[in-house]
């Protein structure tokens, strides 16, 4: 079958990977001049069932109100979003119902269980080894209640076999001793040894060449404004380069996948929520940290990646503008420093690589992945916060429904 799949990031790649794997002819169609340019080139890096609870978690309505016209809140909502937020909005808040947050984020460990399980399949072919990460991850409490959530939410990755461990601040810093600066303002943390770290923009590099070698034809710089479609569904994408026939597409653009499903009739919950981050070389800093630390209260994690180091977090609801705020990056350096003060003397301002991206979050905040109303066309999208953490499992399950192979996963909970 002659597949096109819109989209060169985390999620189209993957899917693309999987398609060819199973021997279809697969087109890949994207606007950047290369794969993973947007939302997937400079992410936190962490590949993490652990973190697989969605943004609208029981009272996010309250700490919103309470963060509205706050520029160093993690969430930051523009009035000019408003408008496009509104249904997704309520469906947003709806969704932070105890009941539907728990069920919810066991979709979303499932999922991101299921993606290490892949990715360790992918391991040989992708010299994965080599993605300067590694395994574990860290998450910390600077106060009890940010202790007692987190100590809550771990009936979850319990129930799911995720691997953690609950420890105080001298068990966190033996774990980590790039901590012990902050030893005394740490109530806790928890340590989950099976999360996976690493660069996903060498990840994508490395997957878009696999998937060459499979056969996988790439047409980069673009874009897709539209599908032809005939009796059976879509019979082709239409570019800015013409059209490309297909018996069957898989949209996969990240936030953008909304306006394109919407030309097909397919309302897609998603909006983009943008995130920063900050490189910077980790220089001559001995007691850099081995793995990445969360900081939940401060909604920023920072990730070792070789000779680098990544701070990466907030939330700013402020529609699809990709500029890069220097306040707001401000603010993400500030984060570093309550992280890592002792790393601020290496701090190198002329090397620090500044990113923004847009995060494709669901109304459920569970991803989207499977068959539309349209026959032949596809979705997957929807990460969220989560899209390393999923890419490599949704690209396989959805190659599985395409396939029309039982996938490992229950795919109706991802059901668009
Ligand atoms: C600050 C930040 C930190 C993050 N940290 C993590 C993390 O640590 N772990 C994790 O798992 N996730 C993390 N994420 C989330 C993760 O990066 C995203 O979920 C993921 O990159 C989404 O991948 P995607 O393929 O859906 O979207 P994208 O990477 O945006 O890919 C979509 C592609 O579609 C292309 N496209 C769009 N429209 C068209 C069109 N009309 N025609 C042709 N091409 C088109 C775009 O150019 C783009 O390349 C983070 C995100 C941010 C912003």
């Amino acid at each position: 079958m002659k597949i096109v799949v819109v989209g060169s990031g985390l999620i189209g790649l993957s899917t693309a990977y999987f398609l060819a794997k199973s021997q279809h002819d697969v087109v890949v169609i994207e606007r950047q001049s290369g794969p993973a340019l947007e939302t997937s080139f400079a992410n936190g890096g962490l590949l993490t069932p652990s973190l697989s609870d969605p943004w609208n978690a029981p009272g996010v309505a309250s700490k919103m109100l309470s963060w509205l016209g706050r520029e160093d809140s993690p969430v930051l909502l523009r009035p000019k979003a408003l408008p496009s937020l509104a249904v997704w909005g309520l469906q947003f808040l709806s969704e932070s119902r105890q009941v539907k947050f728990s069920r919810n984020m066991a979709r979303n460990v499932r999922l991101a269980q299921y993606n290490l399980t892949v990715m360790d399949s992918l391991a040989a072919d992708l010299s994965l080894q080599a993605l300067e990460g590694g395994r574990g991850t860290l998450k910390v409490a600077r106060d009890q209640a940010t202790m007692d959530h987190m100590i809550a939410l771990s009936g979850i990755l319990k129930d799911q076999s995720v691997g953690f461990e609950v420890v105080d601040q001298h068990r966190a810093c033996e774990i980590e001793p790039a901590l012990v600066p902050i030893r005394n303002k740490l109530v806790g943390a928890l340590f989950c040894p099976d999360d996976g770290f690493g660069d996903a923009h060498l990840f994508c590099q490395r997957l878009a060449q696999s998937a060459k070698a499979l056969g996988v034809t790439f047409q980069f710089d673009t874009s897709v404004t539209g599908f032809e479609q005939a009796s059976h569904g879509v019979s082709a994408v239409l570019t800015d380069a013409g059209a490309v026939a297909a018996d069957a597409v898989v949209i996969a653009a990240g936030s953008y996948s909304v306006a394109l499903a919407a030309k097909l009739g397919v309302r897609l919950p998603v909006r983009p929520c943008k995130g920063y981050s900050l490189t910077v070389p980790i220089g001559n800093w001995q007691a850099g940290p081995k793995m990445p630390v969360i900081d939940d209260a401060l909604h920023a994690v920072v990730t070792p990646l070789g000779d680098r180091l990544r701070v990466a977090g907030t939330a700013e609801f402020s529609g699809f503008d990709t500029e890069i705020n220097p306040h707001r990056i401000e603010n993400v350096k500030r984060l570093m420093a309550q992280i890592y003060p002792e790393f601020m003397a290496h701090y190198d301002e002329a090397a620090a690589e500044p990113w923004a991206g847009l995060r494709p979050v669901s109304a459920t905040g569970v991803p989207i992945i499977g068959k539309t109303t349209v026959p032949n066309c596809f979705v997957n999208t929807g990460h969220g916060h989560l899209g390393w953490s999923m890419a490599a499992g949704s690209g396989k399950a959805l190659a599985d429904v395409i396939n029309q192979t039982p996938p490992a996963i229950a795919i109706a909970d991802y059901q668009p």
